[in-house]
């Protein structure tokens, strides 16, 4: 086989009746807990003509469930009292039958991969590639998550004293609150959902407003792959009323959020609230915003260079906290900042705007009429303050077409800092192109906000690159390539700053922050 990433080993279903010991997981999984035995799933390759058919047949096939955001307070209590009931239960359930459920969700994710990929393009609007690679993310952090789990709950000995047993490990910590995003509907909340499960922790799920219907269908999945009902509890709703009471029952242990800084703020702030019956502090992990700069030296490979800001720039419409919002440009007065700039207008004009059912468009919908408005709004302040170097057009008739606003790609070239456009997060395909002095001042620029989570430098110069990687203060660093895409157990994302508190998902201390850590010490 021509790499072990076509050879993954995946796809062998249940693991517990090869395991030879407790907590071993079969060789299907070897490497539990260090990762080296993991592959991420391999995306479809669309330049094959049976992948693009069979992916369009999944698209006609897919039907996104129609499900009302109705949820009440009242929905929200019950569920957290089931859970919070059967949390005992789950907790002291065997790890390897806990992870066996993800292994087995992954499986029957992989078998209706293009399905649910439509799914989401039919839903959030989201093109083929990262339709596909949202199903795949799933899949990872089912598989990635089970192999990581289990070790937690054996004991370990520490030290080597004669006459003395000194033990650690790890107990779930009660009913988890999941808030997720719908920039990466069914990932995202497959994510944050099985990394609370497959720990021992019993979960109630709201899934974002704007994608109940994915979220739906990963709560189906995982309860036929065995996953008890009273363990995950689905309820669809408003934030302002289903999410704020999630975050506020004193019966909910811990809270995974993804989404908006001012929303993750929020919950922190609410969790912070220790109630006289609330039996322990709160755990908060929580994924914001981004500001993304990507730096170009003037050594950088300019084609490279373009097509990674490109791509990171108006990948889903610009819609992942990922996204490069910030280009800073190194100018010595030798051209390459209008080189750049020329070259990169003129690559992102060819960008196709359209119907993401169809595999030639690049940039579909935004996500909703707020997100267009607040698009548009920034637009306008990058008219009134900076040059307007490129604002694309929506082909007449899509949006009435498609039934949802869009948004074409914007650039903006001699940007200031202290401009809006480079410095509030947009999420959406609006660019702010920068000037520095040189590599210093770029560092500076780029490390110039609030937000701490992705950052890219293109350069040839091994010095400037190292350097990046000790001065560039963000979570995920990412040099001569773009700056979205993290991959599971090989890109743990996340960031610092206002871009979230916690640890990075898809990174093996992810799981620890589901989990309190216990120790024992016997005289012996
Ligand atoms: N993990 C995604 C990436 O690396 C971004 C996630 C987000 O937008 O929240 O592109």
């Amino acid at each position: 086989l021509a790499s072990p990433h076509h050879d993954n080993g995946k796809g062998s279903g249940d693991l517990s009746n090869v395991a030879p010991e407790r907590h071993k997981l079969s060789p299907a999984v070897e490497g539990v807990g260090d990762g080296r035995a993991f592959f991420t799933e391999p995306l479809r390759d669309f330049s094959r003509a049976d992948q693009r058919d069979a992916f369009t047949a999944g698209i006609e096939q897919a039907t996104v469930p129609q499900v009302a955001n109705d949820g009440t307070v009242e929905d929200i209590d019950k569920a957290i009292s089931a859970a919070d009931a059967y949390f005992p239960t789950w907790r002291d359930r065997d790890p390897v039958e806990r992870a066996n459920m993800l292994v087995r969700a992954a499986d029957i994710m992989r078998a209706r991969r293009d399905e649910l990929s439509g799914v989401i393009i039919k839903e959030n609007g989201k093109c083929w590639v990262d339709a596909d690679a949202d199903v795949c993310e799933a899949i990872d952090f089912m598989e990635y998550y089970a192999r990581c789990a289990v070790p937690l709950f054996t004991r370990e000995r520490m030290g080597l004293f004669i006459g003395e047993l000194d033990e650690q490990w790890y107990t779930p910590r009660g009913v988890t609150g999941v808030i997720s995003p719908w920039n990466f509907p069914l990932a995202i909340c497959t994510g944050m959902t099985t990394a609370a499960l497959v720990t021992g922790n019993t979960v109630v799920v709201k899934p974002a407003e704007q994608t109940p219907g994915i979220a739906k269908i990963m709560a189906e999945i995982l309860w036929d792959a065995g996953v008890p009902k009273e363990a995950l509890h689905f309820v669809p709703g408003k934030g302002e009323t289903c999410g704020a009471a999630l975050v506020r029952d004193p019966r909910v242990a811990v809270l995974a959020f993804t989404g908006s800084k001012a929303v993750g703020l929020d919950i922190i702030k609410a969790a912070g609230e220790t109630p006289e019956h609330q039996a322990f502090v709160k755990k908060v992990v929580c994924e914001m915003g981004g500001k993304n700069a990507v730096i170009i030296d003037t050594s950088a490979d300019l084609d490279e260079a373009v097509l990674g800001v490109r791509a990171s720039a108006f990948g889903f419409q610009g819609q992942k906290c990922s996204a490069a919002s910030r280009v800073v440009c190194v100018d010595d007065g030798g051209g390459v900042y209008e080189e750049f700039a020329k070259r990169l207008v003129e690559s992102t004009r060819a960008l196709v705007v359209g119907d993401p059912k169809l595999p030639g468009t690049d940039i579909g919908p935004v996500i909703d009429e707020e997100a267009a408005s607040k698009c548009r709004h920034f637009i306008q302040r990058g008219k009134d303050q900076c040059t307007c170097a490129l604002e694309m057009k929506v082909p007449d008739g899509l949006e009435a077409q498609i039934g949802k606003p869009y948004v074409a790609p914007a650039i903006f070239t001699d940007v200031k800092p202290e401009h809006d456009v480079a410095r509030e997060e947009i999420f959406g395909p609006v660019l702010a192109v920068l000037r520095a002095k040189d590599f210093d001042d770029a560092l500076r620029i780029a490390n110039d906000s609030p937000y701490k989570l992705t950052g890219g430098v293109f350069s040839r110069k091994p010095a400037h690159l190292e350097r990046a990687k000790r001065e560039f203060r963000v979570g995920n660093l990412y040099l001569n390539r773009g700056i979205t895409g993290a991959l599971v157990a090989r890109q743990p994302f996340g960031g610092f700053g206002m871009s979230g508190v916690g640890s990075k998902a898809g990174g093996r201390d992810y799981l620890l922050q589901f989990v309190e850590p216990r120790a024992s010490c016997e005289n012996t």
